[in-house]
């Protein structure tokens, strides 16, 4: 029977005898671990009689059993970290082989200990940690930790939404031996398009939310950090606490920041005296109850200046309400509003006239070129400025509902680095999404600064791309995938019935389904149907998975 010591405090063993016991005490060992479960096998000494051992010998003992070919649950891991500060050391852990008492004690040293020192120490011996790496390196963020510096991986992911988690499960899919890491510090993921039927009362708010540690690729590194800045000439990510991240390729997938304080009063006003936007995860239930609550006054709708994530949002949030309206009968009781900072109601001519035919079925007036600057929550005001041919005014109006949706601009840590172009979003080539400077990073999602439309669709082609491109980079081999700025905006114009706008570059329509099942200039409950049922488990079981049907990257014959 081997002792093997770990670290000067711990030493792990295989399954322990009452004479084992005994001559642990005699070694010095002053305290006692049991990560088995009684009655694994015929044979085997119970907990029971090992406690009594230890403690005739005047030993400490805790009994914290983890299940064969089961990775300790956080609580068994709270209870380990607890009963290590509590007994005396050297402590003693033990179970069939001494695997699971070292997994154990190795999560329960994350913020103690760096992650790379917690392997190499099991390693040394004998112990192979590499299959709870991620989750090492997930625990150990917080107060304490040591930065992470100098540790280089072969594909660094910055941002671990859609676009993010999306290529990392495509790239390991494609290339499971590869080093990835995914910078992220949110522990909670949102399937933003949800949100639109959160809104319009379709969905429960918590069916659009997830564990970010469930979501991220098993074979991935997931550091809990935010991006402070980039260094492409040294290929390395600057984070939050100071440390740097070294890579071979970078993938940057901040998504678009929101920028509520750019309209005055707003932030002041939001999630109360019917001020509401489906922007937000908490505030997208509000906009539900407000419509609900409302029977007669004004509602004003509004949409920023472009670029902004899913630009048919602001309208869906429009149509869903009056929908509701007209089903309870005091549409008419109600002065609906909707004022865009854009030229047009929406940026691709061919859906246009289908989406007009609601605003007037709707009675709402729409003003285009009118911007909303600022909103007066306890007067209910809101302020905006309207460009007409005679110059710009401003026009106050009162409301008892008013759904915003915010400016939206690049993420501040690319906004001021080198990689960021005239707009503030990562410049990248249009069709192979690789930097066009920097040809060891690439950039997908809202942060490219692509003039797709900013969506969850356009991720979902974007990302077996970037895959495809990635690996090429690494091989020294041109990025042979193309994109062709596919993106989707499927329009809710009543409950029932949605205008599924599919377009690539150019704002050339592209639908997905022949005309015969999916005519796209109509509304269509097929459509519905797929927004409804289809698209939620093929964000969380395929996009995000790594699983790509109908989005199949296409590769350029010539490389
Ligand atoms: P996100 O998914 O937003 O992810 C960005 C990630 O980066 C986040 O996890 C964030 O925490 C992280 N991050 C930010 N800053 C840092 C930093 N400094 N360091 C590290 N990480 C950071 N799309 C559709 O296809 N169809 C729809 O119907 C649709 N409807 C929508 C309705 C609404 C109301 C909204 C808000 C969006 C909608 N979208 C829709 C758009 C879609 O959600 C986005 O286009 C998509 O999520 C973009 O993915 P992304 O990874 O680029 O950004």
């Amino acid at each position: 029977m081997s002792f093997r010591p770990i670290t000067e405090a711990f030493l792990a063993s295989p399954q322990l005898s009452v004479a084992d016991v005994n001559r642990a005490a005699s070694e010095g060992v002053r305290s006692i671990i049991c990560a088995r479960p009684d009655g694994e096998e015929a044979g085997q000494t119970p907990s029971a009689e090992i406690e009594q051992a230890a403690r005739c010998r005047g030993l400490d003992f805790a009994y914290i059993p983890v299940r064969a070919g089961t990775p300790p649950d956080d609580d068994q891991v709270a209870r380990m970290r607890a009963a290590l500060e509590r007994m005396s050391a050297p402590v003693l852990g033990y179970c069939r082989s001494g695997m699971r008492a070292v997994t154990l004690w190795g999560l329960a040293e994350t913020g103690k200990m760096p992650s790379a020192a917690i392997l190499e120490a099991a390693r040394k011996a004998g112990v192979d940690l590499s299959g709870i790496a991620p989750r090492l390196e997930a625990a150990g963020v917080g107060p304490g930790r040591p930065p992470v510096s100098g540790r280089r991986f072969d594909v660094v992911i910055a941002g671990g939404g859609a676009a993010g988690l999306a290529t990392a499960a495509s790239l390991l899919r494609r290339r499971p031996s590869l080093s990835v890491a995914i910078i992220e510090p949110s522990d909670k993921h949102y399937y933003q398009p949800g949100w639109t039927f959160v809104g319009g009362g379709v969905f429960q708010a918590a069916q659009t939310v997830r564990d970010e540690e469930h979501l991220i690729p098993s074979k991935a590194q997931w550091i809990r950090q935010a991006v402070a800045g980039f260094d492409p000439e040294s290929r390395e990510v600057r984070l939050q606490d100071g440390s740097v991240i070294g890579y071979g390729v970078l993938v940057v997938a901040l998504g678009i920041s929101l920028n509520w304080s750019a309209i005055e009063g707003l932030e002041d006003a939001l999630g109360h005296d019917g001020v509401t936007s489906n922007y937000r995860y908490d505030l997208a239930p509000y906009t539900f109850r407000l419509a609900s609550g409302l029977s007669r006054g004004r509602a004003l709708f509004t949409q920023p200046p472009m670029p902004i994530k899913c630009a048919g949002a602001p309208q869906k949030a429009l149509y869903l309400s009056c929908d509701l309206w007209r089903r309870r009968g005091v549409l008419g009781q109600i002065d609906v509003s909707f004022d865009t900072a854009t030229p047009a109601l929406f940026g691709v001519a061919a859906f246009v006239p289908a989406l007009t035919r609601y605003i007037e079925r709707y009675g709402v007036h729409l003003t285009l070129r009118s911007k909303l600057v600022a909103v007066d929550g306890p007067r209910r005001t809101a302020t905006f400025e309207q460009e007409t041919g005679a110059g710009k005014i401003r026009i106050e109006r009162d409301y008892d509902m008013l759904h915003v949706v915010p400016p939206q601009v690049a993420p501040e840590a690319v906004r001021n680095s080198a990689l960021a172009g005239a707009d503030g979003f990562v410049a990248v080539d249009p069709v192979t999404l690789r930097h066009t400077t920097f040809t060891d990073v690439f950039a997908l999602g809202d942060v490219a600064g692509t003039s797709n439309a900013k969506t969850a669709a356009a991720v979902r082609k974007q990302a077996p791309v970037v895959a495809v491109n990635v690996l090429a980079t690494l091989d020294g081999k041109a990025p042979p995938a193309v994109y062709d700025g596919y993106g989707a905006c499927p329009l809710t114009v009543e409950r029932g019935r949605i205008v599924l706008a599919e377009f690539v570059y150019g704002g050339r329509p592209m639908p997905t389904f022949p005309k015969l099942i999916q005519n796209n200039l109509e509304p269509s409950r097929f459509a519905w149907f797929l927004k409804e049922r289809v698209m939620p488990p093929l964000y969380w079981d395929a996009m995000l998975r790594g699983r790509e049907p109908l989005a199949a990257p296409d590769v350029k014959a010539t490389v």
